[in-house]
């Protein structure tokens, strides 16, 4: 199915971009529908840029695309949701994405939400959740990172450098001492096999060039979606 471009005046449907390992809003554009088809056939990211009045390719300049992975439609068929992976910064700001608290005004802006303490300004807040919680999509962030940064000295590169069937086979490993301490082991040898296993999985799919992004495709597949 197609967006429903006759439903705004100027045919522009806004399209939503997501990070698609990190569940991150990186941006919002509008997309025509010559911007939309190009999107679709290109796998990379084309708005319509009402500024430049014209099809724009995110990252035409700086080289910073936006890869498709997935593409969705909201309930209404008028407007799009985008999951992608980012090349560089998609902000051209230099940040990761337009919605970083990171302009000069930050501070002067209270989140109003009630939970928010009252007083308590917006970057104390941001850091509080974000030392608070460590998720697997960080650490496929850092696997990720280490090997396209070719991290010397990182053993997440060391290990891929190995070549697949060493990747492989510590999955394997891994494995096996995840269910052999789930049967007979203590809870927490359990906890820190699963631990290893999870880690060398997120590594697995990088050498076979995919993401948890890709399984979240593959499963949802399997749900009818
Ligand atoms: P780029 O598409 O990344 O090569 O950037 C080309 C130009 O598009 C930049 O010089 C900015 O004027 C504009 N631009 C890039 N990224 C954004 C963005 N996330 N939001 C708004 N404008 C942008
Ligand atoms: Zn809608
Ligand atoms: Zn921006
Ligand atoms: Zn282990």
């Amino acid at each position: 199915m197609k967006p429903d471009f006759s439903k705004y005046n100027d045919g522009l449907v806004p399209a939503i971009i997501q990070d698609a390992s990190s569940g991150k809003v990186l941006m919002l554009g509008y997309m025509n529908e010559e911007a939309y088809q190009k999107t679709v056939d290109d796998k990379r990211v084309t708005f319509f840029s009402r500024s430049k009045n014209r099809l724009w390719t995110k990252g035409e300049t700086s080289k910073n695309y936006l890869d498709v992975m997935s593409m969705a439609l909201d309930c209404d068929q008028d407007a799009i949701l985008i999951k992608a992976h980012a090349h560089g910064p998609t902000c051209h700001t230099g940040s990761e994405s337009c919605f970083d608290a990171n302009s000069s005004n930050e501070d002067d802006e209270m989140l109003r939400f009630p939970a928010s303490p009252a007083g308590k300004r917006k970057s104390e807040i941001l850091k509080q959740v974000q030392d608070d919680k460590f998720t697997i999509n960080d650490l496929e962030k850092t696997i990720h990172q280490r090997i396209d940064d070719k991290v010397e000295g990182s053993y997440t590169y060391s290990l891929i450098q190995k070549g697949i069937n060493k990747v492989a086979q510590k999955v394997g490993e891994e494995a096996v001492e995840t269910v052999i301490d789930a049967i007979n082991g203590k809870d927490e040898d359990f906890l820190y096999e699963a631990g290893d296993l999870m880690y060398h999985y997120l590594v697995l799919l990088k050498a076979k060039g995919y993401s948890l992004a890709d399984i979240e495709v593959e499963l949802a597949k399997r749900h009818g979606k």
